[in-house]
């Protein structure tokens, strides 16, 4: 045995439940493909119900000297419609941060709190022999071996792969692709985070650090194939087709520049996933996933990383009765958390994608505006899972 848990993939879920491992006195090699920093496709709002969590696994006061402005209002971008609504509140407001420094953070505390980081390290294979996991890893060095009783596997679940927690590569007509983009000079409200529905697919804006906008969509793969031109990358069509359908998107990157190249993933999967199953826990997305209309993946995945974490407290780690205990109990405590939400953002996701049939419930938030702040609420953006 080389460590008592093995983590694969230092996003926001693997990197939680690293340092609250590493905190429960556990030897802890946490293992990530990618060079730190760097951007990933994410809306980057987070919102304050992670906040208690962040607070437990210390890193709450760098994450407030980093994030950008309180998100305070919350708003629908559909055609020509703006409706703007208070955000619900709950002990603070959500902030957005780049995925290029909050990852980074919170793999910092990783290290700090004696986690062994494997970086650049991309995990190739698991195999379960009796009481272990034995996981190979291919660096830049060479390949290396890994062996462990407790594995977590944090890999997220857009990318298709060797390891058998990874989905099988599958593509359809109605794939949701992910896209995000960075710009600066945009003239969004710096306190405000708009939904954007339009035709094929969703969106969301949001102020994060350094005065930068995130725009991050999903949309299908058929609607987008529709909208390319022959020389049109799939990120420019995208912009224009969101600027062509959303006023509010016009009106909010009309003067402003972007900042890198639009990035992409996916197809995403959506779905509730069971958080263990043949004696690997997961974590983040790939416990469950929501439709990222609700902005609420990278809170749940830090909540998930720390609900395992306070699972596997005190256990033996080789006590394989022990471990099928925990599972059951943070399966449990997982679904009971997160699974409503799932459900109802799965509901929302395919209404938001049609703004044809979406129309009705478009007037009656335009006559209701609070209906916006109640469907931020049912996200579970006031729901802390510590
Ligand atoms: C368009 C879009 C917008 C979104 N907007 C928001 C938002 O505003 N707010 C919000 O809360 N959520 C948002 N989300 C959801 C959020 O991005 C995810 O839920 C979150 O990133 C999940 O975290 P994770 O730790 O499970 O996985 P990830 O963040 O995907 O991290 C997985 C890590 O594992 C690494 N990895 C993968 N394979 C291997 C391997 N074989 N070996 C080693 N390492 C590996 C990857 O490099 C990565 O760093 C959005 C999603 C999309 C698609």
């Amino acid at each position: 045995m080389t460590h008592d848990a093995i983590v694969i993939g230092a996003g926001p879920g693997g990197a939680s439940a690293a340092i609250g491992l590493a905190r429960a006195g556990l030897r802890v090699a946490l293992v990530e493909r990618s060079e730190f920093p760097r951007r990933k496709v994410c809306g980057e709002f987070m919102s304050a119900a992670s906040r208690p969590a962040l607070d437990a696994l210390g890193v709450a006061a760098k994450w407030d000297a980093a994030a950008g402005p309180e998100i305070k209002r919350v708003a629908l971008f559909m055609g020509e419609r703006v409706v703007t609504a208070p955000m619900p509140v709950s002990g603070g407001h959500g902030r957005g941060l780049g995925r290029d420094v909050l990852d980074g953070l919170l793999v910092t505390q990783a290290r700090r709190c004696g986690v062994e980081i494997l970086q650049p390290c991309r995990a190739t294979g698991m195999v379960r022999e009796a009481s272990w996991h034995r996981v190979t890893l291919v660096a830049p060095q060479g390949t290396v071996t890994l062996a462990a009783p407790i594995l977590v596997a944090a890999h997220g679940s857009w990318e298709r792969g060797p390891l058998p927690t990874q989905a099988p590569k599958l593509q359809g007509p109605g794939d949701l692709l992910g896209f995000k983009a960075h710009f600066h000079g945009g003239a969004l409200d710096a306190d405000l985070m708009p939904l954007l529905s339009f035709p094929g697919g969703y969106g969301g804006m949001v102020q994060v650090d350094g005065g930068r906008l995130s725009l991050s969509c999903c949309v299908r793969r058929d609607v987008l194939m529709r909208l390319r031109q022959p020389g049109d990358t799939a990120g420019e069509a995208l912009q224009a087709h969101l600027m062509r359908s959303c006023r509010g998107v016009r009106e909010a990157l009309g003067p402003a520049t972007r900042d890198g190249p639009w990035l992409a993933a996916g197809p995403i999967r959506p779905a509730l996933r069971p958080c263990y199953a043949d004696g690997i826990y997961r974590v983040g997305n790939l416990a469950g996933e929501a439709h990222p209309v609700i902005a609420e993946g990278i809170s749940m995945a830090i909540q998930s990383g720390w609900l395992l974490s306070r699972a596997l407290t005190g256990l033996d780690p080789t006590d394989a009765r022990a471990r099928d205990a925990a599972g059951a109990s943070y399966h449990a405590a997982w679904r009971r958390q997160f699974s409503t939400r799932i459900r109802a953002a799965n509901a929302f996701a395919n209404l938001a994608m049609r703004p044809e049939r979406f129309a009705g419930l478009g007037r009656v938030i335009a006559a209701v505006p609070a209906t916006l702040t109640l469907g931020a609420r049912l996200s579970g953006k006031v729901k802390p899972v510590c």
